[in-house]
């Protein structure tokens, strides 16, 4: 293990000490109700070492929308189920631009930059539907089965992201025009706005990650979910396009692969050591958690471990 792994249990403590003068930095996610109530101040942080015990710090059992860290088990799911060429559907580049962006699928013919814009998660759904009877059910188990327990979607907030919706649906019917959708844009963004709403504590997804750290095999279960290759992918998107407008940043500051959420969630994955989760909802211009990346930096400075 590195050198800091055997100190998380002091690590994490100091780290929460620090974030908390973070605390009235950033502003929680406002567009709908359900994220705009939860109080700004929360903060957790969960590690799960490949070769010890979890640790954690803070909130760490409280549940929180997961958002488009969705994006990385619909992938998922998709690279295991889709047998089509995925990557004829959905780049593999930064976008450079917000999340919820649709300049560049006009100039780019409807194909999505990278799997983790909310185009290119809308076309992950269209090929889920593609290939699986009941892709929001598949997803469910498959998110459960990682995570150790139960995950529910939170109807209320699935509710309120297809009523707020606007962005999302023209994006998923420009591309419908452009023939990069096949089904129903309105049943594709049934699966998006439900995996959006995905419940979990930061535990639940620390663990759930695991696979990613593993060479592609649950940990836990030391089943197989991806191939090595695959999980390597799974990690450079993360690392290039997993932060919104600010992956460059993340790069620099945190120095792995990280995938966030306006839930104000935020996974890290440190292949062959660990997987972490920090939140907290108060969330930068860019849309990613202030203290949640604050934690990550903190965490991969203190335990010695990167990526580079
Ligand atoms: N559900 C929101 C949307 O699709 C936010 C997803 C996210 O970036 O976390 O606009």
């Amino acid at each position: 293990a590195a050198p800091g792994v055997g100190q998380l249990d002091t690590i994490l403590p100091r780290i929460a000490e620090e974030v908390s003068g973070l605390t009235g930095q950033g502003r929680v996610a406002d567009y709908i109700p359900a994220l705009a109530r939860v109080p700004a101040e929360r903060f957790a942080l969960s590690v799960n070492p490949l070769h010890s015990e979890p640790v954690h710090v803070g909130d760490h059992d409280t549940t929180f929308s997961i958002q488009s860290i969705s994006k990385v088990f619909t992938l998922t799911l998709a690279l295991q189920r889709f047998e089509g060429d995925l990557w004829a559907r959905i780049g593999r580049e930064p976008s450079g631009d917000p999340f919820n962006s649709l300049v560049q699928l006009e100039h780019e013919e409807g194909i999505p930059r990278n799997p983790f814009i909310n185009a290119g998660a809308i076309v992950v759904a269209d090929l889920l539907l593609t290939c699986l009877e009941d892709p929001l059910h598949e997803l469910v188990t498959m998110v459960s089965k990682l995570a150790g327990s139960k995950i529910v979607v939170d109807g209320e907030v699935a509710l309120s992201e297809a009523e707020t919706g606007y962005r999302n649906r023209s994006l998923a019917h420009l591309m419908k025009g452009f023939g990069n959708i096949t089904h129903d844009p309105q049943d594709v963004l049934d699966v998006y706005f439900a995996q959006c709403s995905l419940a979990m504590t930061s535990d639940q997804l620390a663990r759930a990650l695991g696979y990613l750290a593993n060479d592609g095999v649950d940990p836990a279960s030391g089943e197989r979910v991806l191939e090595v290759s695959q999980a390597r992918r799974v990690n450079a998107l993360m690392l290039t396009c997993g932060t919104y407008d600010a992956a460059g940043e993340f790069a620099f500051r945190v120095g792995i692969p990280c995938k966030s959420g306006v839930g104000g969630g935020v996974v890290g994955i440190v292949p062959h050591h660990l997987t972490a989760c920090a939140w907290s909802p108060g969330l930068d211009a860019t849309g990613n958690s202030v203290k949640g990346r604050a934690a990550l930096e903190h965490l991969v400075t203190e335990t010695g471990l990167s990526v580079f």
